[in-house]
């Protein structure tokens, strides 16, 4: 399992190799929301997100690792790599409800047991990926009440961990972000009426450098922090990793396979990048 302090680990072993570390925020609990920059700083940048489904942490290794491959090659753009959007999350997987402060009562009772090993949601019981303004709370599989997974919360970016991300991404202006979650093998990319061809083609390409499937439609989906850029402008993708056959929780051991296959996906988006959005060939509409 790859837990937070792995993650804590690989920060500081990247900052003492002279990448670029720091926090977007923090969790409900005052976990730092760790980001890693490699590639330019005064050109266009990406944002690669994983962890924010508690459940799904091992996506977190495969951005990390992400991060790792990239930092000694060349690249045109720049890439900001956010491992674990849901520290809390990732801490009450590895370490029960103890781990939660004040929450402990609450996880508790929403979970109603003491194995957390299918929780999605953060301390709160707020699902993070339905907690983004887009279509807000018309999502399939919405839930109005705390819960493992679902719960949209009380409003738009109600929680600490998504208000970051928001923030960081309004900060940053990305011409594009991926987030990684797991399972499916399936590349995610429409939302609203956005969408631009080149999204599209975007997309596939995606979907057949890593043998995925691209899905099209948005599928009842909403709140998700894709959903949000694509409505925000940003064209966006969510990956799911991993065959669905392994089944949940899914561990980095579980996606071992699948890791190496996302290992040089930044390089991949940058090639596409120029190849589809600034050659001209196939702008807007
Ligand atoms: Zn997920």
């Amino acid at each position: 399992m790859y837990t937070y302090d792995n993650l804590k680990d690989d920060i500081a072993y990247l900052t003492f190799g002279g990448v670029e570390t720091g926090s977007i925020g923090k969790s409900l609990l005052g976990n730092d929301i760790y980001y890693v920059h490699v590639g330019q700083k005064d050109a266009k940048q990406v944002i690669i997100t994983g962890g924010i489904h508690a459940r799904e942490n091992a996506t977190a290794a495969a951005v990390v690792l992400q991060a790792y491959a990239l930092k000694d090659e060349q690249t045109k753009l720049g890439f900001y790599f956010v491992p674990m959007v849901n520290p809390d999350g990732a801490l009450l997987i590895e370490k029960g409800a103890a781990a939660m402060g004040k929450y402990a009562e609450l996880v508790k009772r929403v979970n109603g047991g003491d194995d957390f090993s299918m929780w999605k949601a953060n301390a709160r019981a707020v699902d993070l990926n339905v907690n983004c303004d887009a279509k807000f709370g018309q999502g399939k599989g919405n839930v109005f009440f705390p819960s493992p997974h679902g719960y949209v919360g009380e409003y738009p970016f109600s929680e600490p961990e998504t208000a970051a991300l928001r923030d960081f991404t309004l900060d940053v202006r990305p011409i594009f972000t991926v987030s990684y979650h797991a399972l499916g093998r399936e590349v995610y990319w429409q939302f609203g009426d956005g969408n631009r061809k080149a999204d599209k083609i975007m997309a596939e390409r995606i979907a057949d450098f890593l043998g995925y499937k691209k899905v099209d439609g948005e599928l009842m989906s909403a709140g998700g922090y894709k959903d949000w850029c694509v409505l925000s402008g940003i064209p966006a993708v969510t990956i799911e990793i991993g065959d669905e056959k392994v089944g949940h929780p899914a561990t980095e051991e579980k996606l071992r396979q699948d890791i190496e296959r996302n290992l040089r996906l930044p390089a991949k988006i940058t090639e596409l990048w120029y190849e589809l959005y600034e050659s001209g060939n196939i702008r807007g509409v």
